[in-house]
């Protein structure tokens, strides 16, 4: 039934052409190293795009920060820029000025300058003459007019005139603001310088001085606490002249000649050697936002460590000065490798992913791949399967004509002597009658010729039985009387009847019609009825000597189809066609309906009668069966078999 597995199959043949080709493309290590690289690409994003990402955003506070820094130092710086000119018009300080060598109006201008100074929280105010010679200053007397303290009394104005020695020529020069370091402690003063001027002449200057010492500290205070960000403010000659982080002040931010820094140190205007750099290219630093740059190590303890830090840049130009932050990205990398983690695991994810989908397609093709094989191998059994159903339809039909022969074959012996026994009446009768003919007998000639035609008629019946059951079947169901079929095949198994001495018993109400086709419901009965002879032909005698009784019965059973419902149930019945015959053996039923099993010996059994005996039940809608006999209206309590199958009744005898 299977097909050869040589034939070609359009399907398989397809898939198993494409097959090496996917599983080459789906080599597991090729999948782990994409895999593999895919976590990788996703580790990359992640960390770049939350670098990224979170240096905006650290340089977006930054910003703000500056923005706050600037406003803070302008402000501060801002606070006393009315000053100079308002002390440039008081009587006092003009006075002075058109009598410079007045010891009494040098008090009065010390006095009111140390006011001021108090007042404002200034850290030394003072008045210098064309030439830069201290006149009058706040710090040697207290604003309550006495002397604030021994040292200062013997040596007035000494600290303006030191200050005054060493800023020279930038406080004659004119207008304006600038820094300069404390010259004792680093500090960082701011000074605003007045000229003051008589009849368009400029007879001396006013100099403020403000302490930004304070102001660093709480940018000290901020840098430590916010620890992240680190605050330079950078003047005009690009030197850190205040800073959050002490130790880089007076540093120069980027490269300088020796000439500059000489210069620079010449103006007097810084504290230390400016010699150290913290090597920041500021032209970069001002193009570039966002940029990350090296600067040496704050910390004391570890001089050589390098710190990679974003730096901002703002100018305060009205100050002159630039103000840089530098922001510490150490959070932004910590986010930013939790982030690669998180991409590469979901690399990974997405390339297990793609494998169990991979996978699934894989199986799927091969699912459709086995399907599609089945199919073509199901169509092909089928096609195979219709051919052989057509072969055996044939061949059935062919059979089922061979085993009528077969039993014609098996009948002529008998229905030649049934037919011989009345031709040879029919001759001796036929001769009898010319003799008595001749002696005018009329009467008992015609007694002859009444026996004569109910010879023929017998002889009539036989062949009409015999041409009818040769007759190849017509199907159609109709209603058919039992009694007479099984009349019919009484007729054709008379004489082995009568020959092998058996009774036979016919428990079927006359008037019993079934829906079947006459023909061959008389074939089936011939072969149970003939295979029952046969059962009982050679039976072995009896314990006591005496021959075993043959006895044949059938007889029906109406019943109900329960199988239908109510409405559409019609009445059935069993034919039973049992015998006293020797039985069979078990494993002999079992094989019972088996083509071809036959016990009987070689040229008198096909073993083909019960077969197809089932299949014309079967085509009548019934089942036939065989049980061993014994039950009461079998044959008595008589061993042997009973053959039996149900046919529906008629509907006018169902009632
Ligand atoms: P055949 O009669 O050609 O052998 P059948 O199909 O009619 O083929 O019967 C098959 C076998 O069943 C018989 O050889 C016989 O052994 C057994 N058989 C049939 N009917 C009976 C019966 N009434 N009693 C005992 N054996 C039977």
């Amino acid at each position: 039934m299977n097909p050869p597995s040589s034939l070609p199959f359009p399907a398989s043949a397809a898939s198993t052409a494409a097959s090496p080709a996917a599983r080459r493309r789906l080599q597991p290590w090729v999948l782990a190293c994409a895999g593999l690289a895919l976590a990788v690409l996703g580790a990359a994003l992640g960390q770049r795009l939350s670098e990224r990402a979170g240096l905006a955003q650290l340089a977006a506070v930054a910003n703000e920060r500056l923005e706050l820094y600037a406003a803070g130092l302008e402000a501060e710086l801002g606070r006393h820029a009315y000053l100079p000119g308002l002390l440039s018009v008081d009587t006092d300080v003009q006075a002075l000025l058109a009598r410079p060598d007045s010891e009494a109006l040098r008090t009065q201008t010390r006095i009111k300058l140390a006011r001021v100074r108090v007042r404002s929280g200034l850290s030394l105010a003072f008045i210098s003459d064309a030439h830069g010679r201290v006149l009058a200053s706040s710090n040697n007397y207290n604003p309550q007019g006495s002397i604030a303290d021994t040292e200062t009394a013997q040596e007035p104005d000494a600290e303006a005139r030191r200050l005054a020695l060493r800023l020279g020529e930038r406080l004659l020069s004119g207008p304006g603001q600038f820094f300069a370091a404390h010259e004792d402690n680093g500090s960082s003063d701011y000074f605003l310088v007045q000229p003051l001027r008589r009849a368009g002449q400029r007879w001396g200057q006013i100099v403020l001085k403000l302490n930004l010492a304070p102001l660093e500290a709480t940018w000290v205070d901020q840098g430590l606490r916010s620890q992240g960000e680190k605050l330079l403010v950078v003047d005009g000659q690009g030197v850190v002249i205040m800073s959050s982080v002490p130790t880089w002040k007076y540093h120069m931010l980027g490269s300088s000649s020796a000439e500059q820094r000489a210069a620079l140190r010449a103006s007097g205007h810084y504290a230390g050697t400016l010699e150290d750099t913290l090597g920041l290219d500021m032209k970069a630093l001002s193009q570039q936002q966002n940029a990350l740059v090296q600067l040496p190590s704050w910390d004391p303890a570890r001089p050589q460590q390098r710190h990679r830090l974003l730096a901002q840049e703002l100018a305060v130009v009205p100050l002159g000065l630039r103000l840089v932050t530098l922001s510490d990205p150490a959070e932004v990398w910590r986010q930013a490798r939790f982030v690669a983690w998180g991409g590469a695991a979901l690399g990974a994810a997405l390339s297990l992913l793609a494998l169990y989908l991979l996978a699934r397609r894989r199986a799927h093709a091969e699912l459709e791949r086995q399907v599609s094989e089945r199919t073509a191998e199901l169509q092909l059994s089928n096609a195979e399967l219709k051919r052989q159903i057509a072969q055996r339809l044939q061949a059935e039909d062919e059979l089922m004509q061979a085993a009528k022969l077969a039993v014609l074959g098996q009948m002529s012996a008998g229905i030649s002597h049934e037919i011989n026994q009345p031709l040879t009446a029919l001759r001796a009768l036929s001769r009898n009658s010319l003799l008595l003919l001749d002696k005018g007998r009329y009467t008992t000639v015609g007694e002859n010729l009444g026996a004569i035609d109910a010879m023929v008629e017998r002889m009539s019946q036989i062949t009409r039985q015999l041409k009818s059951f040769a007759r190849k079947a017509q199907s159609a169901s109709a209603p058919v009387s039992l009694a007479a079929a099984v009349e019919g095949a009484r007729v054709l198994l008379g004489h082995r009847i009568e020959a092998e001495q058996v009774r036979l018993e016919l428990a079927i109400a006359p008037e019993l019609r079934v829906n079947c086709e006459a023909n061959r419901l008389e074939q089936v009965l011939i072969n149970l009825m003939a295979n029952a002879l046969d059962a009982m032909a050679e039976l072995p005698l009896a314990e006591d000597g005496s021959p075993r009784p043959r006895h044949l019965r059938l007889s029906t059973a109406p019943f109900e189809d329960e199988s239908k419902s109510p409405g559409e149930r019609l009445g059935r019945v069993w034919v039973r066609v049992c015998d006293s015959g020797a039985g069979m053996a078990p494993e002999q039923m079992a094989r019972l309906f088996e083509p071809f099993f036959t016990t009987k010996p070689p040229g008198q059994g096909l073993g083909l009668g019960l077969v197809i005996s089932a299949k014309i039940v079967h085509e009548f809608g019934g089942t036939l069966r065989a049980r061993p006999a014994g039950r009461s209206d079998d044959v008595g309590s008589l061993p042997g078999m009973c053959f039996e199958f149900d046919l529906e009744l008629a509907p006018a005898d169902y009632r």
